[in-house]
């Protein structure tokens, strides 16, 4: 039979051909998660870039911790990137943080805001229990949501403004049809519910902030060597990033909504 090629978010483009133009351009930056893994890595590449932004909010639960040490040290040494304490899952500590987001800001917009901070356990069919379940939706889904929801207001445009964005950073394991591949070796329950629960909230960003000029997309980064990835995984962060990088300041309008892998393949939900 046919091989199904994988469609392309750069497919999107010609089939909008009005809205081919990159319409966003990222000045100001804001990462949850950001004190290690792939989030430490989206902070480092973005400095390094070429065009690099002017201000970089990196955000983590707990700046004081010693994982939170070497972005602590690159905050030293760049002044444009500032860490800000911020737990996803605690609305006082959210709501605390746009506060001093707005500060540094003096009433100038965020361009970004990247939804990365996560984690998984490993429980099966057979081991997982509620507790679990309801601690990981809690820091994967409801986290982005308060997150997103608090810088809402710094992320919307008015009409002809230039687009702002919010990327939520997802996984292969939370889409419903590729399930059967990699059911046996993954099971994960409270990860994939999870991640096909953020799948849904990105498309309710797209959807809902439209009117807004907020792009919104969900982006699987790969199987990553970090931490959550363990030393098996094919990709470096260098890798996953610099490609993640690449599709998210080229994104516009008529990509909204999608679940794309970090080299641009659209995945199926
Ligand atoms: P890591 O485990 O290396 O890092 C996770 C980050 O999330 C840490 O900075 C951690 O902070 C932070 N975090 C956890 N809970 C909270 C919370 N309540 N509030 C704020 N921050 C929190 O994972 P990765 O870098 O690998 O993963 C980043 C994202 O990529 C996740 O969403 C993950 O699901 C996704 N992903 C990763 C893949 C991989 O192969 N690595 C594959 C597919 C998706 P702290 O140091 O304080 O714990």
């Amino acid at each position: 039979g046919l091989v199904k090629q994988p469609r392309k978010l750069q497919a999107l483009l010609t089939e909008n051909p009005e809205v081919a133009m990159s319409d966003f351009r990222v000045k100001s930056i804001l990462v949850t998660g950001s004190n290690r893994g792939i989030g430490f890595e989206f902070v480092q590449q973005f400095l390094k870039s070429e065009n690099p932004p002017e201000i970089i909010f990196a955000t983590c639960r707990d700046p004081e911790s010693p994982r939170s040490q070497e972005l602590k040290n690159l905050s030293t040494k760049n002044p444009n990137v500032i860490v800000i304490q911020l737990d996803a899952t605690d609305p006082a500590s959210v709501t605390s943080s746009v506060l001093e987001v707005q500060r540094h800001m003096n009433g100038k917009q965020l361009d970004l805001l990247i939804n990365n901070a996560g984690v998984l356990t490993h429980n099966n069919l057979e081991s997982e229990t509620s507790e679990d379940m309801l601690n990981v939706y809690k820091i994967n889904v409801v986290g982005p949501m308060l997150v997103t929801q608090a810088f809402y207001p710094l992320l919307k445009r008015a009409e002809g403004q230039r687009k702002s964005a919010i990327v939520h950073i997802s996984a292969l394991l939370g889409s419903l049809e590729d399930l059967p591949k990699l059911f046996s070796h993954f099971p994960v329950i409270s990860y994939r519910c999870s991640k096909a629960a953020l799948n849904m909230l990105s498309r309710c960003h797209a959807e809902g902030y439209k009117q807004d000029g907020i792009i919104s997309i969900a982006i699987h980064p790969g199987w990553v060597k970090t931490d959550m990835g363990g030393d098996q995984a094919p990709l470096t962060k260098e890798q996953s990033v610099s490609k993640m990088i690449k599709i998210i300041t080229t994104l516009n309008e008529g990509q909204s909504g999608t679940f794309v892998d970090w080299e641009g393949n659209i995945i199926p939900w």
